[in-house]
């Protein structure tokens, strides 16, 4: 994690770069993506592939709705294209109504223009990315101190890979059942443990009814949260999906690798330790995203600030956020 010292460098960097007329293909695409505090001002699309790619016309999640919150409002990662706002917000009130689940805690979308991140995640570069905590959304409304720090729950018990079951309730297993069911859901990544729980679940279904489990990914990490990913919208150029899941439920067999002990284990040393430090991958520059790409960082911003680079005071941290409206009933 880049902290707040070190991200006001980066940014400071960046426009030291730009002041200098210096900014091009070759720039690393998370400095100029990760700056930018508003989304470009064009048609909505979502360009690329989930961990290469970039955002135009992104839309912001609001902070408050009848059945969400959005945390972590600092990183500016609540913009996504309009078909994830759409589901989240009806998800979260399809979930309330049937009474599974009070609200959704939802955590980074994707940034303002999409694209590589300072920190965190490879993919939600397309904002068709969603990370929803495994917490249900209190009833009192979080104040925005409470957002940033609030600390998330693991439903595993701790240092395992088994769940805990004072932590786990059938409702988790209902909620992504139903995040599961939108026919616009591609994958939804849980840990291998919550797979499993989800596998021998009794509200499961038989058969056909069963499928949804196929989208259910077994993945590491993910047992604070459950990460959605949605195709890509029909009609789109340039959007690219991932190939479907394997066929079937993904339970048993497909299942009992990852419940082994060879996912966990340390990576072997190398029979001959090569004297060389490793070499640092280079950042994904701006050249070797899609062409689109350029477009979406140079378009200028909805409230009409001209480009990326004209409201330098603006890019500085996140005290001048743009913050997305509060939502009235739903
Ligand atoms: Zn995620």
């Amino acid at each position: 994690m880049l902290t707040g010292r070190t991200a006001l460098r980066t940014a400071i960097v960046t426009l030291a770069a730009i002041a200098a007329g210096d900014v091009g293909a070759q720039t690393p695409a998370k400095d100029l993506f990760g700056n930018a505090p508003q989304p470009a001002d064009l048609k909505a699309r979502a360009i690329g592939t989930y961990a290469r790619g970039c955002l135009s016309g992104g839309q912001p999640l609001a902070v408050d709705g009848p059945h969400w919150q959005a945390m972590r409002l600092s990183r500016n990662r609540y913009w996504g294209h309009p078909v994830l706002i759409r589901y989240l917000e009806r998800l979260a009130k399809d979930a309330a109504e049937a009474g599974d689940w009070r609200g959704l805690l939802v955590g980074d979308l994707a940034q303002p223009r999409g694209g590589p991140m300072l920190f965190g995640h490879a993919s939600h570069q397309i904002g068709l990315d969603a990370d929803i905590w495994l917490t249900e959304m209190p009833k009192q409304r979080l104040s925005r101190l409470r957002r940033e720090r609030m600390s998330t729950t693991s439903v595993l018990k701790k240092g395992t890979i088994e769940i805990d079951p004072r932590v786990w309730r059938e409702k988790h297993a209902r909620i992504l059942k139903r995040a599961a069911s939108y026919p616009e859901v591609a994958r939804i990544f849980v840990h291998p443990a919550i797979k499993n729980q989800l596998c021998e679940w009794d509200g499961a279904g038989t058969g056909k009814a069963r499928l949804w489990l196929r989208k259910i990914r077994p993945w590491y990490g993910h047992h604070y949260h459950f990460h959605v990913r949605l195709t890509c919208p029909s009609g789109y150029v340039g959007c690219k999906n991932q190939n479907p899941p394997p066929a079937g439920d993904g339970c048993g067999e497909a299942l009992a690798w990852w419940l082994g002990p060879e996912p966990w284990a340390p990576p072997k040393p190398a029979a001959k330790p090569s004297k060389k430090p490793a070499k640092k991958p280079r950042p994904v520059t701006l050249a070797q995203l899609p062409k689109a790409c350029t477009e979406v960082i140079e378009a200028p911003s909805p409230d009409g600030t001209p480009s990326r680079f004209a409201s330098a005071e603006s890019r500085i941290g996140p005290v001048n956020v743009p913050l997305p409206p509060r939502r009235p009933a739903n």
